[in-house]
């Protein structure tokens, strides 16, 4: 059951918490499906009743002041009752809680190599109740005594460091310790962390602050049959640096001990912030070692970790409308350390190029919302992990700093963290402090970028002498403001010369109306290139002048500046997006300006983009003619790459993935041919993650059975191989093949990463019409699914089964089929849960795009 932010409200008037004491016995984890938990809280209410939150299979005990009471659990709450309105109370909670297998809660994975087990929690926003009774909202904090007891092998995990541990056999003869962890600072429930499990350790050292003050013990784990794969020398080293940026930038001394991060299975999210305990999803340990782009987001999400053990740790939203106070500055501030304090000094090129689509795209479908979102309960708070919160916010704090100078944003981030350490902070109290810090009046800024939904649009033209900037909202249905929306902006705007690397001329503009007008010298009039926003500074649509387009089209760039590459290339990519620039012309020009690039990233995404605006973008009777010119190219570069001396194995594999990717769309006999020679050819690029996206396109184009399939996992027992086989297995084009794999998705057997893999590989885009009896039943059980099971695995069957593919043959904008059938979906389940509309109708306002797309195409 959710939990209303008008119910945390009232709780959070009443209820004042002290402590929490949890004691787990994970003793029987290998074969039971349930484990003993028992909570201690000590608080104070104002009110006779209230209520714990707590998923258990059973309750068997509840104590409120020494006194054994009458259990009342129902609706995953314990009612209480009887309590002391003036003094402490102490209230203890015994259950059975349910080991989990979709990533939320207490997270139960058996490796299918060597049989070991390797437990780990996940909370946010609101599981902490699946494995302890608490008071799971995040303005709730208490201190948290761990105590967990597991086989003696184990390794234990929690908050804080270990204090205690005693070793004991238990009355059916298992070995076994307990282990008591150091009782945390204030801390919400979300935050709580429970590693369990036969992890492999590597020991960083202790990281020292310059003046010997704070002493950090790091720590990493990862599974055991990882532990070879695992390049831990750059992790610690990110992770040394990092702490220093942000202790000398926040000057608050990071405040929780030890820094262990652990790398886990069938993990939901990149990773979560856990004070001092931070778990990462382990896909960031690649096998055959991890290219340059995996490094830096790796940095990227291990920076961005570390900035919330301030930024939400340390001063935390009161509620989740405010999860924008967290998010957006963990994801900008991420960003900036990484640029400043590592070797990924591209970083905010990876954030032009890449993240900032996230963004554009959220914002301009019907359910975005401000940055800062309404959140009437934990069911809207988990969809709210979304574009707007994470990268919009990011971007939009960027043209903050910009706006108010650096030295006052990390100024006013000291005065917040002072004034609100330890406690729960809501939106007004950042403004407060960036306003004490600026001697500023925010509000109007505020009102425009924080409280209103929708990108500005910055269209350039070239009169004569004459630069013309003209700014528009974008009108977005359901938002009636979007289209009027005018935002002050600040940015930068560089003119190039003809294959010139660096720019003759740059200039900062801020812009306040709707048109800003700038008189050209003569030599910026005739520049082949004019880039608006060329740092990135601001968040809006930027559309290129006809001129500086077509020579970005047609390749005339040798910019030397990697950012501003990737702005041009956003704007590229987002004229696809919205129709202005042909899918097709542009699936070529990124193919061939990927055989110039030399920063991976941009490379990577290039070659990404040209193919998926060849599967959605363009109707597919022009997927063969568009697709050959590109893998001709492709296939041309492959050679070469695999010729060059030494091999760039990063370069090699973002060709071979992108051959294999397009020959799915449109298979030809030399191609699969070639792709099959690969996989034997080379082994130092082809690592498993290639090899299996080699073999799934070999299986989606018919070339290879289920059993020929298993003959290539065979000898490779691990938990990777299994999932990237049943993605390929799933994608053989058989109904049968596909009938098996979808009712074996739906039987509720499969943990999270096993689902979404049969799903990926059910899902083939290629395969529109093989799937028409799937499509039926995916919006049959869609909402029994939806209701049946927790929102993380709703979310992925609806992402992940939802065809994404549209076919105009079937319909032209509303009347195609696909489209029709979900607006059918959607009149008949009004009143489904508005977490699953919010999906069904993006996936909607996707298909409409694509089809008017293909329709113009
Ligand atoms: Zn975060």
């Amino acid at each position: 059951m959710t939990l209303t932010q008008v119910e945390a409200q009232n709780r959070s008037e009443q209820i004042t918490v002290d402590n929490y004491r949890i004691s787990l016995d994970l003793t029987h984890a290998t074969s039971s499906n349930t484990f003993p938990s028992r909570a201690t809280v000590t608080f104070h209410s104002k009110a006779p009743e209230t209520h714990l939150d707590l998923v258990a299979e059973q309750v068997t005990s509840v104590k409120v002041n020494g006194a054994e009471t009458e259990v009342d659990f129902r609706d995953d709450r314990v009612y209480l009752s009887g309590l002391d309105t003036e003094g402490l109370n102490e209230v203890t909670v015994e259950a059975l809680c349910i080991y989990s297998r979709t990533g939320e809660g207490l997270h139960r994975y058996h490796d299918p190599e060597d049989g070991r087990y390797y437990l780990y929690t996940q909370y946010e926003p609101f599981d902490a109740h699946r494995v302890y009774a608490c008071f799971d909202q995040p303005d709730l904090k208490g201190t948290w005594d761990f105590e967990l007891t597991g086989p003696e092998s184990w390794t234990l995990l929690s908050n804080g460091a270990e204090i205690e541990r005693e070793t004991w056999e238990t009355e059916d003869h298992i070995k076994v310790q307990t282990c008591r962890f150091a009782q945390t600072k204030r801390l919400s429930s979300y935050i709580t962390a429970v590693i369990a499990g036969e992890y492999q350790k590597f020991d960083g050292g202790v990281w020292k602050s310059e003046d010997g003050d704070l002493q950090i013990p790091l720590g990493l784990y990862c599974r055991q049959t990882l532990a070879a794969d695992f390049d831990t020398e750059d992790v610690f080293e990110v992770t040394r640096q990092g702490l220093e940026f942000f202790n000398n930038a926040y000057q608050f001394p990071y405040p929780w001990g030890k820094y262990d991060q652990i790398y886990v299975p069938e993990y939901n999210l990149g990773a979560m912030e856990n004070p001092g305990c931070i778990t990462f999803n382990e896909k960031m340990i690649v096998r055959g070692g991890p290219s340059r782009t995996q490094r830096s987001n790796r940095a990227n999400t291990i920076l961005h970790e570390m900035c919330h053990m301030w930024f939400g740790d340390l001063v935390t939203p009161r509620w989740w409308d405010d999860l924008w106070l967290k998010e957006s500055f963990a994801d900008n501030q991420g960003y900036f350390a990484e640029q400043e304090a590592t070797q990924y000094t591209e970083s905010f090129t990876t954030f032009a190029a890449a993240r900032k689509s996230w963004a554009y795209t959220q914002d301009l479908r019907p359910t975005t919302h401000p940055i800062m979102a309404e959140i009437p309960d934990l069911d809207a708070a988990k969809q709210n992990f979304d574009g707007i919160t994470y990268a919009k916010g990011s971007a939009v704090l960027t043209q903050l700093m910009v706006h108010l100078g650096r030295e006052n944003f990390f100024g006013a981030a000291r005065r917040y963290f002072q004034k609100h350490a330890f406690q729960a902070a809501s939106f007004s109290d950042l403004i407060a402090a960036l306003e004490e810090q600026t001697g500023r009046d925010l509000g109007p800024w505020v009102r425009v970028w924080l409280q209103t939904a929708g990108p500005s649009v910055i269209r350039a033209t070239r009169e004569g002498r004459e630069f013309v900037l003209h700014q528009a909202g974008v009108p977005i249905e359901g938002h009636p403001e979007t289209g009027k929306t005018i935002r002050p902006h600040t940015f930068t705007i560089a003119f190039f010369a003809a294959n010139a690397t660096e720019p003759f001329s740059v200039r900062e503009v801020t812009m306040e109306a709707e048109t800003l007008r700038l008189d050209l010298t003569e030599g910026e009039a005739a520049a082949t290139m004019i880039v608006p926003n060329a740092g990135d500074e601001t968040y809006a649509l930027i559309e290129l002048d006809a001129v500086s387009q077509a020579s970005a089209m047609a390749g005339l760039l040798e910019i030397a500046d990697t950012r501003i590459r990737a702005v041009i290339w956003q704007s590229l990519w987002m004229g696809v997006y919205n129709g202005r620039i042909d899918p097709a012309a542009f699936a070529l020009a990124a193919v061939e300006s990927a055989s110039t690039e030399e920063l991976g990233i941009l490379r990577e995404i290039n070659l990404v983009r040209s193919v998926q605006v060849i599967s959605h973008f363009l109707p597919r009777q022009r997927w063969a003619a568009t697709a050959q010119p590109s893998l001709k190219l492709i296939s041309s570069q492959v050679q070469d790459e695999l010729e060059a001396s030494p091999v760039d194995v990063d370069r090699a594999r973002s060709w071979i993935n992108a051959y294999a990717q397009l020959l799915r769309l449109h298979p030809t006999e030399e191609g699969l041919k070639e792709l099959t020679e690969l996989l034997e050819a080379h082994p130092e690029v082809i690592n498993p993650a290639l090899k299996w996206t080699i073999l799934t396109t070999l299986a989606a184009t018919g070339k290879l059975s289920q059993s020929e399939l298993e003959s290539h996992a065979s000898g490779d027992q691990s938990g990777e191989t299994q999932v990237f086989l049943a993605t390929a297995k799933a994608a053989i084009p058989s109904l049968e093949v596909k009938q098996a794999a979808w009712k074996s998705a739906l039987s509720g057997e499969l943990s999270n990463e096993m689902f979404s893999a049969t799903l990926e590989g059910i899902n083939q885009a290629s395969q529109y019409e093989l799937l028409a009896d799937l499509r039926e039943d995916f919006f049959q059980q869609l909402e029994s699914f939806w209701n049946n099971n927790s929102i993380g695995m709703g979310t992925r069957y609806v992402t992940q089964a939802f065809p994404s593919s549209p076919d105009l043959s079937a319909g032209i904008g509303t009347e195609n089929e696909l489209v029709k059938r979900t607006d059918q979906w959607l009149a008949e389940h009004r009143d489904a849960s508005h977490a699953l509309l919010r999906l069904v109708k993006e996936k909607r306002d996707d298909l409409v795009r694509y089809l008017r797309a293909q329709e113009n195409a």
